[in-house]
């Protein structure tokens, strides 16, 4: 899968919104595995599951009814027909994806669905672009392209306020960064975490560059 750009990192490394433009401008399909997650996330708690109860929350993803839209310049989430895009991105679910991603059947129930987006599109002309955690390592290790985007604990933490806020989710620098590296620590304390950089993926650190500053990276790097 030669069209498969990979592109994984740590939350507020810029992923998503250069993940989305990349593919706009590549004419390629956009994946965003991490709204799959939190969509199942999102389902588990309407249906009042407690997310520390493995079994519960397995049982749960098995009767999601997800659909992914893959088009860069309308990407959607939908459960049974409804948009939850936004609602996905508000502090219920983002305080209790880590548990849910951490329970073996979602991830299977998800990489799968994955692998078959991915190869749905990637047989069209301008391939896909998906951005995760483990998308060199697990869901596409043929992918031409893996890029791991890194950035400070600090520039993330400014990324992600103003990610928040653009979603109308208020959120405070300082409690933000805080939580950015209460996660780091947790993610590379706890072996099941899926952030892991693959063997052949190219890093790149963000944290100098602007949104057109990756991008112009990202293009080098495809055309080599
Ligand atoms: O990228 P985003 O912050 O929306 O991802 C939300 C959460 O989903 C992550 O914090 C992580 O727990 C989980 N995730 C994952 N594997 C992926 C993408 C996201 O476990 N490929």
């Amino acid at each position: 899968l030669r069209g498969t750009v990979a592109l994984d990192g740590p939350s507020g490394t810029g992923k998503s919104t250069v993940a989305r433009r990349l593919a706009s401008e590549l004419g390629a399909a956009y994946l965003d595995t991490g709204a799959m997650y939190r969509a199942v996330t999102l389902a588990a708690l309407r249906d009042r599951v407690a997310v520390s109860d493995v079994e519960a929350v397995a049982l749960a993803a098995r009767s999601v009814d997800l659909e992914m839209g893959t088009d860069p310049g309308h990407p959607s989430v939908s459960l049974a027909g409804e948009n939850v895009e936004h609602e996905i991105r508000g502090p219920a679910v983002t305080g209790s994806v880590s548990a849910v991603s951490a329970v073996p059947v979602v991830r299977e129930l998800l990489v799968a669905e994955q692998r078959r987006l991915i190869r749905q599109s990637a047989e069209q002309p301008g391939g896909i672009v998906v951005e995760g955690r483990d998308i060199g390592t697990v869901v596409a290790p043929e992918a031409g392209l893996k890029v791991y985007l890194t950035a400070s604990s600090h520039a993330r933490a400014q990324r992600r306020t103003a990610q928040d806020a653009a979603f109308g989710h208020g959120t405070d620098l300082e409690r933000t960064h805080a939580d950015v590296r209460r996660r780091d620590n947790l993610d590379s304390s706890r072996e099941s975490s899926p952030l892991r950089m693959a063997g052949d993926a190219v890093e790149l650190d963000t944290t100098e560059l602007d949104v057109p500053g990756v991008l112009a990276q990202l293009h080098k790097l495809i055309e080599q």
